[in-house]
Formats: structure tokens, sequence, C-alpha cells
């Protein structure tokens, strides 16, 4: 077993790492002054346009993709670069075109798409050129079983018309977000997993409606298009905007999510390692009761239960990037929904940890900590909730 890094991963971390430290990270500041100047705004500010500039001429893009229309990297060489973009999760990720939804429907269109759908959606997607929403999750049942979804796929004639209710399409309230992956029904009366359809429904299509934004804990996550409701009343396109074929919805969601799942986790890693970062400055300078905080007994057992827990997911994350890589997502879906359920967990703890560390501060708005608290912990319900998870797993174990 080798736990080292090949020659390309080294190269393009260290190139990552420079990128996030030296643009990124100094570069926050500037995004929450762009945000603030401009209230009700939800496409990308132009600090982000920027840096994807930069990024891209340094060959920092689109690094999530393997094969050749992204830039080829195995899920294993991708996972130390996620890594650091979890570091400055509001700016790195969309700075390299690696952001979800983004990766998730460039996926689909990538693994599904037919020619025309890859030139039309696809590509200038690639470019950085439009955004994208995945609208599958709806207010009116649970949606974390996804055979309930109730948005109607009908066919008439040369079209699909779309009927439903979505929310918390992430994304979606960015008006360059021009495409929306919708998934619904095209048969109820199908086998239970052949029901659902994803369809290509472009945001200018009449009756598509984006109702309003959702927040997260009070953050409108303005940085990255938000969260939107979305109505399609009747929304018409041509059948040829079908993704792979009637019934194939619920197959193209098992796909889509592999990858997502395990890209959250690497991305969370950097997270925990920023907080712990954030503590190590902090307890070395602050003073209580005539010690350092690094001095007390319990927050030395914090760091080091937080590095514990870091160590071993992050093990745990490689090795399912591995099996990704080698067998196939479907053959690593035990440990995709293992770190699925372990990483998150594990980062809200650290996250919790670090807030109690610097006190009244880490509750602010002056340090990372709470928006990356508050990230985190969406991480246990979005992509499935961890019961979920936990129930399927647990079934497959005990029929081991
Ligand atoms: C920040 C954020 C971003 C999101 N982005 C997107 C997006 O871009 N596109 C999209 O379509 N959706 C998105 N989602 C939605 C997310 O995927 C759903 O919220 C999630 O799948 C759960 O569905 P639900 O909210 O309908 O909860 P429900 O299905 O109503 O479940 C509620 C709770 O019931 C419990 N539960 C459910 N099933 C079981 C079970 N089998 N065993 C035990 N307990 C169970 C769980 O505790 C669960 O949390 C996002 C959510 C958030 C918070």
């Amino acid at each position: 077993m080798d736990f080292a890094p090949d020659a390309r991963t080294r190269e393009l971390s260290e190139k990552a790492r420079a990128f996030v430290d030296e643009r990124v990270i100094p570069a926050e500041p500037v995004l929450e002054q762009q945000l603030a100047g401009a209230p009700g705004e939800w496409s990308l500010r132009p600090i982000v346009r920027e840096l994807q500039q930069e990024a891209r001429a340094q060959g920092l893009w689109n690094l999530f993709l393997p094969g050749e229309d992204g830039a080829g990297l195995t899920q294993l060489q991708y996972a130390p670069i996620a890594e650091i973009t979890g570091w400055s999760p509001k700016l790195a990720p969309v700075a390299f075109n690696c952001n979800a939804p983004d990766t998730g429907n460039m996926e689909v269109l990538h693994d599904f798409g037919t020619p025309d759908q890859k030139r039309e959606w696809l590509q200038p997607l690639l470019a950085g050129q439009i955004r994208s929403a995945f609208c599958m999750t709806e207010p009116d049942v649970a949606s974390s079983d996804a055979t309930n979804i109730g948005t109607r796929i009908k066919r008439d004639g040369d079209h699909y018309v779309i009927t439903g209710r979505k929310w918390w399409s992430t994304g979606a309230m960015n008006p360059d977000a021009a495409i929306f992956i919708v998934m619904g029904k095209t048969d109820p009366d199908a086998d239970r997993h052949r029901q659902q359809s994803m369809i290509l429904v472009p945001r200018e299509t009449p009756g598509v409606h984006v109702v309003r934004p959702l927040s997260v804990f009070g953050y409108d996550d303005r940085d990255h298009g938000g969260h939107a409701e979305v109505v399609f009343d009747g929304a018409r396109v041509p059948a040829s905007n079908i993704l792979k074929g009637e019934g194939e919805g619920f197959a193209i969601a098992q796909a889509r999510l592999g990858p997502g799942r395990i890209h959250h986790c690497m991305r969370a890693l950097g997270m925990a390692e920023r907080a712990l970062a954030l503590v190590r400055e902090r307890a070395g300078s602050r003073v209580a009761f005539g010690r350092t905080l690094a001095e007390q007994g319990v927050v030395r057992e914090w760091a080091a239960e937080s590095r514990i827990q870091l160590e071993a997911l992050r093990l745990l994350v490689l090795k399912t990037a591995w099996l990704m890589d080698t067998v196939g997502n479907r053959q690593a879906m035990t440990e995709i929904q293992a770190i699925k359920i372990a990483v998150p967990r594990a980062v809200q703890q650290i996250l919790d940890r670090a807030i109690q560390l610097f006190g009244g501060a880490g509750v602010s708005g002056d340090t990372p900590l709470a928006a990356l608290w508050a990230g985190v912990r969406t991480l246990r319900l979005a992509d499935g909730p961890d019961e979920v998870h936990l129930n399927s797993l647990g079934r497959a174990e005990l029929r081991r």
C-alpha cells in the first residue's frame, strides 16, 4: 500500500494550495464587500469572475471531471485538491469551476447527454459561461425517498410538459443558471424505480417560475446562487430534452450522487482543516485565567480528538475514492454511504469545538467558523439525510 500522492497530484495540490492561500482567502472580504454592495443580486460577483480567469489560466479548472472533457484526474488524484478548495467553500470551488451542483449536472450531461445536449449545455458549463440547477426535491413529499417525487413530465406529441413544484434548487436564484435538470414522473404506473425521468428545462421556458429564495440558518448563500423554490407550470420542452430516456431518472440520480457525495466529503475535510488552523492560532495567543488556551487541558483534548477524527476520515475518503476509480461507483456504495454519514458529522463536531474555543467571536460573522458550521450542517441533509444512508448501510451490513 502506497500512501504517497503521485507526481501529478502533488503538482496540482501545490498549485491549488498556493492559489487558495495567496488569492482566494485574501479575496473573502472582497466578496463580502461586493455582496453587501449589490443587495438582491444573485449572479456571481466580479471577484469570482476574476478568480475564475486566473484559476483557469493556471490549469486549475474542471478538475472534478475524469476523462478528456475535464482534467482527466481520478477521484484519488482529485481528493486532496477538492480538500484544499474546502478551505474557502464560498470561493474556491466556484473559482475552479468545481462547485456543486454544477459539477453533478456536468457529470450527468457528460455521462448521459446526447451530442446535441452536450454541445448546447455541457460545453458552456465547462467553460463557466453559464450555471445550472438540479431540481429533484419537492416541498410536498418526503424527497429523501426519490420514488415520492410528484412532478409530472407528460409526453405531448414532440414535446414534454412539466408540472410541479420544487425547492432547494441550489444555484437557481442566479439568473445565469440557464439550465435546470428536472426529475419527475413520466409513467406513474411503471415499476417503482422506472417511473422517473430527468429532463433538461431551459430557465427561459415559459411556465418556469423561480418563486423565492430559501435561507440556511439565515444565510442566503448568494455567493453561489442561493437555493430556490421553483414552479413548473406546464413548461413545454422538446422531447429531445429527455436525458437518456424515459424511466432512467432514478438510475441517473443514483449515478449522479456518488461523485457528488464524495466531493462534498473531500471539501468538508478542508473546512475542518481550516477550523483547526484557526484554532492553533487562537489557542496559542489568547490567555484565560493566567494560561493560554493551548495550555488548558480541555483545549488540548479537543485538538487531539479533532485531529484523530480528521486523519481517520481522510483515509476512509481516500479509500472510497480509490474504490470508485478501480471497481466503480456502484461497488463503492457502502464506503460512499459511510463517508457521507461520518464526515459531515465529524466536521460539524470539529467546527463546534472550534466555535467554543473562539467564544463569542466563534458565533459571530468575524470568523468563517459560523458560516462553515452552517454549511456542513446542511450536508447531513443534502444528497440524502444521514438516517437514509444509515438505514441502507446497516441493512447491507446485516445481509453480508
Ligand atoms: C443547503 C441544501 C441544498 C440542497 N440542494 C439541493 C439541490 O440542489 N437539488 C435538490 O433537488 N435538492 C437539494 N436539497 C434537498 C435535499 O436533498 C433534501 O432536503 C433531502 O434529500 C431530504 O429530503 P426532505 O427535505 O424532503 O426530507 P424528508 O424526506 O421529509 O425527510 C425528513 C427526515 O426524515 C428522516 N428520514 C427520512 N427517511 C428515513 C429513513 N429511511 N429512515 C430513518 N429516517 C428517515 C430523516 O431524518 C430526514 O432528515 C438541498 C438541501 C439543502 C438543505
